[in-house]
């Protein structure tokens, strides 16, 4: 069978994409490196811009809530020591946390399940070929190939590099951890010039289980360093002092900056894998399904 596209990576990017073109009665399959369950290191921030972003695509928004997401309830918000409070619902804003393997699982499960397109895990696409009909990805024919294969995305094309981290991509780091449960699931940024300009947070993604982690724009060496500075800190200060580790600390690209791409004509890139995370706060699930729809918009008008 040859497929209209065929599309590396079944993150949020993928899946959306995928659904985009199904519903433009578009033939896809979807290729994913990870097994289903695979946790990637992520703050597990399900943003009010995230949220936004889903509804506007009519997507089924009470499967967060049936996967186990947590509505998250204050913002809170430290500049420089300053502490900044927000009540989500104040604003009319909802925002969420819950761990990363059972976001993408619930995506990947609309996307199979519900919308019927097939998903082949623990393929990891190295190499695009040339094909007489259009593309070959990993023996699957396709007229045309989008990647969505995120921050680390490094896949080639007829032997020449098409994508790679540039290396000047910042690396976040984060964790999960068990610790008494607050009366209140909170989101909590702290911005502060002693950790050199870093970022630290601590998420509710669970009655009792935070996700928390830090990242910086330079100097990944010292990044380890800071978030136990940021952990001895406002995780003691909110956490306590007895957490236990579910998930020890891991770092990971993210998705700013710039990007060796090599364009090339039926292969696309979109979300983390084009650097579409906010180069502010980075944060970026919401960037990529607006990338993914932006992708599908672009589509559309090339057709008309
Ligand atoms: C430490 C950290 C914390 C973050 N916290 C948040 C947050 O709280 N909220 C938020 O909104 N964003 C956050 N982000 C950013 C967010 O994780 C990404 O912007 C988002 O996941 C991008 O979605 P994507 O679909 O483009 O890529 P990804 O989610 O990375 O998905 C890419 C998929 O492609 C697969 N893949 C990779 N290579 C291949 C290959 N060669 N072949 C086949 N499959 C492949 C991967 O397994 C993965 O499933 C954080 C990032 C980091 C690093």
């Amino acid at each position: 069978m040859i497929y209209d596209y065929v599309i590396a990576g079944a993150g949020p990017a993928g899946c959306i994409c995928a659904a985009g073109l199904k519903r433009k009665n578009l033939s896809v399959r979807i290729l994913e490196k990870n097994l289903p369950g695979y946790r990637k290191v992520c703050g597990d921030g399900i943003g009010y811009a995230c949220v936004q972003a889903l509804e506007d695509i009519g997507f089924p928004m009470d499967r967060l809530t049936d996967a186990g997401a947590v509505q998250i309830k204050q913002f809170i918000h430290y500049i420089d020591g300053k502490k900044y409070t927000d009540i989500l619902s104040d604003h009319n804003k909802r925002a969420f946390g819950m761990p990363r393997d059972a976001f993408d699982g619930m995506l990947q499960e609309y996307v199979s399940g519900t919308l019927g397109i097939p998903i082949d895990y623990g393929v990891n696409v190295r190499e695009i070929r040339t094909a007489a009909e259009g593309f070959d990805v990993c023996g699957i024919t396709a007229k045309k190939v989008v990647i969505a294969a995120g921050a680390g995305a490094a896949i080639r094309f007829d032997g020449k590099t098409l994508v790679q981290p540039s290396g000047e991509n910042p690396v976040g780091i984060s964790a999960a951890v068990r610790a008494p449960a607050a009366a209140e699931p909170f989101f909590m940024f702290d911005y502060q010039k002693q950790y050199d300009g870093a970022y630290g947070w601590i998420f509710s993604v669970g009655d009792g289980e935070y996700n928390v982690g830090l990242w910086l724009n330079h100097d990944k060496k010292r990044l380890k360093k800071l978030f136990y500075q940021f952990m001895e800190t406002r995780g003691r200060e909110y956490l306590g002092d007895h957490i236990e580790w579910i998930r020890e600390p891991r770092g990971a690209l993210m998705g700013i900056g710039e990007r060796r791409i090599s364009p090339c004509e039926g292969i696309a890139l979109i979300g983390d894998a084009a650097n579409t995370s906010n180069h502010r706060d980075g944060e970026g699930i919401s960037r990529a399904i607006m990338d993914a729809e932006n992708f599908i918009g672009r589509l559309e008008r090339t057709r008309g």
